[in-house]
């Protein structure tokens, strides 16, 4: 537990894939844990954070952003198109590009604004019907469809289903990736982040084993 434990981890499982360990981005997940908490790690001189919600994050990093610079915001959840400025007002990155309607629109804000936060696809891997992402056969139009936008693709994510093993679904996101020319995976969150590492993931998204357990009021 805790960011340096973590830190420690991930050095060893990009060691043991013989991968460096600066190939490997911390997102530290801080949807809805205490801003005490948020800001020990902060303090600690982390900079790369994620969050689930638009509202949630536009509530909470302005504030940070006036203590301490060079923060790294990453949206991870879910993003309805009326919240899409917002979110590129606030994010660096964006890891949920899911459909073509959140494209048109991301890519409608990039030319109004002049710029646009990397983007992810999420792909549904294990095409579970109460997941967003696109379906694994459609995501080679899709990305294509994105490019095609000149959207700034970056690269893929998925979040494995709860109950199958997670690996199959990190290999056959690196497997979508590397037949579309995208370097960027994330992949792997507090449970199973060393074998996404082993994988290729190039950004693990790690919560509760930072931060300590989410407390829903
Ligand atoms: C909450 C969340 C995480 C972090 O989950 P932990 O199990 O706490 O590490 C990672 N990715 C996404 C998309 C999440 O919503």
């Amino acid at each position: 537990m805790g960011l340096q434990d973590i830190q420690d981890r991930i050095a060893k499982a990009a060691k043991a894939a013989h991968r460096q360990k600066d190939a490997v981005t911390l997102i530290a997940v801080s949807k809805v844990q205490p801003n005490e908490r948020v800001e020990s790690i902060l303090q600690a001189g982390h900079r790369v954070f994620g969050e689930n919600k638009v509202q949630e994050a536009a509530g909470k990093w302005p504030a940070f952003r006036q203590q301490f610079d060079a923060i790294d915001l990453h949206l991870i959840g879910p993003l309805q198109t009326n919240k899409a400025r917002l979110a590129m007002e606030l994010a660096q990155s964006i890891h949920t590009l899911d459909r073509p309607k959140l494209a048109n629109t991301l890519a409608r804000l990039a030319q109004e604004i002049g710029s646009c936060p990397d983007l992810f696809i999420q792909v549904n891997t294990g095409e579970e019907p109460q997941k967003s992402g696109v379906l694994p056969q459609d995501s080679d139009a899709f990305i294509a469809e994105a490019r095609a936008l000149d959207l700034p693709v970056k690269g893929l994510m998925c979040i494995p289903p709860i109950d199958e093993e997670p690996s199959l679904h990190f290999a056959l996101l690196a497997k979508i990736a590397e037949r579309n020319g995208l370097s960027g995976l994330s992949m792997g969150m507090s449970s199973d982040f060393e074998s996404a590492i082993a994988l290729g993931a190039t950004h693990v998204r790690v919560g509760s084993a930072i931060f300590g357990d989410r407390v829903y009021e």
